[in-house]
């Protein structure tokens, strides 16, 4: 990551830390970013009369908020860089800080892959889903990462990317209509503070005029999730290095087929562990008791297990035969492997169950 080109954009922080006369503020940073923190933190402290604490455990998400347990250190206000605003209240005052980074990528090697995914979504336009299936057929759906029953409407291409790139989208929509495409940037829900923004746990933008897609941003997390939630086409250009790239089907067949074998194996399961993530914006409590009830329903019991952080060593030895995890979606999906036990997510569990049909096709555990 060249970190010469981001921009730590502090000069609001240090004003309000001069306005409040604050003395003690967290300052929070994303994992790539914690290389850069302690030259922040310098930078906050010769600027203002503030002292600066490095909110140090990991962090993934503006989901994961300092919270209250800072209030005890005495911390008056926390400095959250990276992520952008969400709709939760950590109970501490906290100035979001942006970073972007101003790399510019040619369109010319994403062109290809966005001409063939606009012609998949055009054959998809016009295909009805059928009604009438067996089981068998319905399970296929489920593991047809295109074969999705949501209509389409029309085949534009939504422009997404991921927060260091946003400031490039009105830019990157010029260019791709100018290059022929009919693009819209989609607006999401309450979780999401910018057209055109995405999470891991949110693609609330998508709708049914968007037949395809172009992320501008790095990594497969994004993109992953993307494609897992609408199964729709997904072509990637990286402003880091330029590089233009597709979402393989074949790779989001793969999870799909993991997922119908955790459900598969769930489906015996008659003791579960229910996590309940205590991160600010991970906290599903509602969800996890109605999974809970659903359970006791099926003559099955649910034990609720609330954590900050998820992880094998702190889960595995507890004598059930499944978990549901209500935290971070993410870590049933991307982190199944390392569970010695099957962990589903709780749309998972209601296939598992017969709650819900196969035929609907996988449904991505969304935090709205
Ligand atoms: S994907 Fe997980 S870590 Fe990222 S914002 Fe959503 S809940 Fe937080």
């Amino acid at each position: 990551m060249d970190l010469d080109r981001h921009d730590f954009q502090l000069d609001d922080l240090v004003k309000r830390i001069q306005e409040n006369d604050n003395r003690l503020i967290a300052l929070q940073v994303p994992e790539g970013l914690k290389m850069q923190a302690l030259e922040m933190m310098d930078q906050i402290e010769s600027e203002t009369s503030a002292k600066v604490v490095l909110a140090a455990d990991p962090c993934y998400g503006a989901c994961d908020l300092v919270h209250d347990k800072m209030k005890m250190m005495g911390v008056e206000l926390v400095a959250h860089m990276g992520h952008s605003q969400m709709n939760i209240d950590s109970g501490m005052p906290t100035q979001f800080i942006d970073v972007t980074y101003d790399g510019d990528p040619e369109l010319e090697p994403v062109l290809p892959y966005l001409q063939s995914h606009r012609e998949m979504a055009r054959s998809r336009l016009n295909s009805s889903a059928n009604q009438n299936m067996s089981e068998e057929e319905a399970q296929e759906v489920f593991l047809d990462a295109v074969g999705r029953s949501a209509p389409l409407t029309d085949t534009k291409l939504g422009l997404v990317a991921s927060i260091q790139h946003l400031h490039k989208l009105p830019e990157f929509q010029d260019r791709l209509e100018k290059a022929g495409f009919e693009v819209t940037v989609p607006l999401g829900g309450a979780r999401l503070t910018f057209p055109g923004q995405v999470l891991g746990c949110n693609y609330s933008g998508d709708d049914d005029s968007i037949g395809h897609y172009l992320f501008l941003g790095s990594g497969d997390f994004h993109p992953i999730g993307l494609v897992l939630h609408t199964g729709k086409p997904l072509s990637m250009l990286d402003p880091y290095t330029g590089d233009a790239s597709e979402m393989s089907l074949q790779r989001i067949e793969r999870i799909l087929r993991q997922r119908f074998g955790l459900i598969v194996s769930s489906q015996e399961a008659t003791r579960f562990g229910i996590l309940i993530g205590e991160k600010p914006g991970q906290m599903r409590r509602t969800l996890a008791l109605r999974m809970k009830r659903l359970l006791e329903k099926h003559g099955k019991t649910g034990y609720l297990l609330a954590l900050e952080h998820v992880g094998p060593d702190l889960i595995d030895f507890y004598p059930v035969d499944a978990f549901v995890n209500t935290a971070c979606p993410r870590i049933a999906i991307d982190d199944a492997v390392r569970y010695s036990k099957p962990m589903i997510t709780p749309f998972e569990l209601e296939v598992a169950l017969g709650e819900k049909k196969w035929e609907t096709g996988y449904q991505f555990d969304e935090i709205p």
